[in-house]
Order: structure tokens, then C-alpha cells, then sequence
């Protein structure tokens, strides 16, 4: 059932997050998930992400054992789970198990096998309350209203759960990149409520005569950003990014906050003891540390990459 990073159930190979098989499974619409749009595959994936990719959904017949469900972690994000005789799977893709401004929480899926996104599954990645970090830039922004304040961000996902806050948290419109407006916009078509300003209108050439925030593509923002843009306005720049690597990294920046759109480690620990899988495979990121952590905790995990390729032919609760 499970062979060379597919699936296979009632007579269908699909791909998980790769673009491997003709029929592929896409969480959500990271980048580092979605080459099966790049490659043209047919495509499993909510009727958000076909949007926020620019693409019409598709449709498929898929058998009833499969279905997907919520993931948390950005608009439109799916997990996937297939029942077959020998027990059930679940794939989590990138999660949350948290609500965010843009939508809500992950549910967690009971299964016999998980194979769970271990980004932040390693016991130093604890984040600290979300209601804690919200305070913190709430707090943050308003101290500032007099400087220009730019936050670091990734175009889809984070940038909108930003302008959010700002436009609920702060009553401020945001002016954020070109490529971001284009992800707003597609928000907005899906029904999130976005207030922003598109970097280069004439709304933005008005804005910018003041003071003002700003949300850039987290690559760009930093001391020099800053320090570039205080030149060109002639007024106090402050710079800052919101991810949950700001738990565990020093960025370049006057601020740094842990809103994280992962689940953090207590809550990875929280989604494998609640589901019931006797059995968990570490994907994505940091594979072999959290398969080796989990372990440690007496937990029957292994990293995706180190399957046996005859375990992996093998059928799914085998693996
Ligand atoms: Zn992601």
C-alpha cells in the first residue's frame, strides 16, 4: 500500500506532497509541497489551495476510504487519511493544532500509522503561548505608530495571517508586496476578510508620506532593509519577523516574535498520543533526529527516507 513515497489504495498510486505518481496529494500551497501543480499532475487538494495556486479545482472520483481533512497551518491546508483491511493512515502535511486568524485548528485523525510532519518535532522547539506572542506584537506596533515598521514574512500563509492581525489587533491597513497582494486577493475570493494596501499603488505613495507598516518577503527584511528605507523616508525604521524559528534563531532585526504556523513539539507529541498510531513515520523536515527522538520516548517511529524499500513494498500497516 505504501511503496516508494506513494500510496496505494483501491487500485489508486498517489503521491503524498511529490509529484512521483500521476495522481499526487497536495497539503497545502507551501512551494516546497506543491510540484505537482509545476508538473501538471491530477491533483488532490481543497478547493482553497487550487486557488491560492491560481488553478481551477479538479475533481476526482476517489474511493470512500479516503478522505481529507483540516490541517490548520494556512488557509486550505488538508490532511489525508486512507482506510484499507489491514488498518488506517494518515498523512498530516504541514499542521496546527491551533486556530489562527485565517482558519482553524487541525483535527487530529485517529489511525494505526501516522505520517506526520516533524519540522518542529524535537524537544527544544517549544513555543510559547500564542496569546502570549499575539500580546507581545500588539504591543509592539502600538509602541511604534510613529516609525515605519516592516515585518519579515513568507508571501502565502504568514503574510496573511499578519495583515489580519493587524487589521483585528491594531486597526492598521498594511501595505505588503505585489505577490502577496495576489495571495490576498485570493483569500478574499475564498472568504477571508483582508484590509491591505498593494505596494506601488497610489494608495501606498499616499501612505508612505507618513508612517506606516509594512509586510515584505522575509529574505528581504533586515538592519540593512532598515536602515535603506530610514534613508529613503527620512523617518525611524523598525524592522521584525513572526515564525517560530524566532524561538530558536537570532534574525537580523530590531524584533523578533515565535508566531508559528507548525505545530510546536508539545503539540506533534499531543497529535501522535491522541490519534492512537501504533506506528508513526517522521516526514518532511528533520526526519531521522525526531524518528530517533520519538524513540527515545518509546514510540515506534521511523524517518521516511530510512524505510526499507521492502517494508515500503510491503503493505501499509506493515509499515
Ligand atoms: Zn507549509
Amino acid at each position: 500500500m505504501f511503496h516508494k513515497n506513494a500510496l496505494h489504495v483501491d487500485g489508486l498510486a498517489i503521491a503524498l506532497d511529490d509529484a512521483s505518481c500521476e495522481l499526487c496529494f497536495v497539503s497545502h500551497a507551501h512551494s516546497d509541497h506543491t510540484a505537482a501543480f509545476a508538473k501538471k499532475r491530477r491533483i488532490i487538494a481543497s478547493d482553497e489551495t487550487f486557488a491560492i495556486m491560481g488553478c481551477e479545482p479538479q475533481q476526482h472520483r476517489l474511493p470512500a476510504s479516503i478522505k481529507l481533512a483540516p490541517a490548520g497551518h494556512m488557509l486550505g491546508a488538508r490532511q489525508l487519511s486512507a482506510e484499507a483491511p489491514e488498518g488506517k493512515f494518515a498523512y498530516t502535511g504541514d499542521f496546527a493544532l491551533h486556530d489562527s486568524y485565517t482558519c482553524r485548528a487541525g483535527e487530529i485523525i485517529q489511525c494505526d500509522t501516522l505520517m506526520i510532519d516533524s519540522t518542529y518535532a524535537l524537544p527544544h522547539l517549544r513555543l510559547p503561548s500564542r496569546y502570549q506572542t499575539i500580546s507581545r506584537m500588539r504591543k509592539f506596533v502600538l509602541e511604534n505608530e510613529r516609525s515605519i515598521l516592516v515585518f519579515g514574512a513568507y508571501v502565502k500563509g504568514k503574510t496573511q495571517e499578519l495583515v489580519r492581525f493587524m487589521n483585528i489587533e491594531c486597526g492598521i491597513a498594511p501595505v505588503v508586496s505585489t505577490p502577496a497582494a495576489k495571495i490576498c486577493a485570493q483569500y478574499e475570493k475564498c472568504g477571508v476578510k483582508l484590509d491591505y494596501i498593494r505596494a506601488g499603488s497610489p494608495e501606498a505613495e499616499e501612505q508612505m508620506h507618513s508612517s506606516f507598516v509594512a509586510i515584505m518577503p522575509a529574505g528581504m527584511v533586515g538592519f540593512d532593509f532598515g536602515s535603506k528605507l530610514s534613508e529613503a523616508f527620512g523617518r525611524e525604521v523598525k524592522t521584525a519577523v513572526a515564525t517560530g524559528w524566532a524561538q530558536v534563531t537570532r534574525f537580523p532585526v530590531d524584533a523578533s516574535f515565535p508566531l508559528s504556523d507548525h505545530a510546536d513539539f508539545k503539540d506533534t507529541m499531543r497529535y501522535i498520543y491522541e490519534s492512537g498510531a501504533k506506528k508513526v513515520i517522521c516526514a518532511n523536515s528533520s526526519e531521522e533526529e525526531a524518528a530517533e527522538c520519538l524513540r527515545h520516548l518509546g514510540i515506534d517511529a521511523v524517518a521516511k527516507g530510512k524505510i526499507p524499500k521492502k517494508e515500503r513494498q510491503a503493505t501499509l500497516a506493515q509499515c
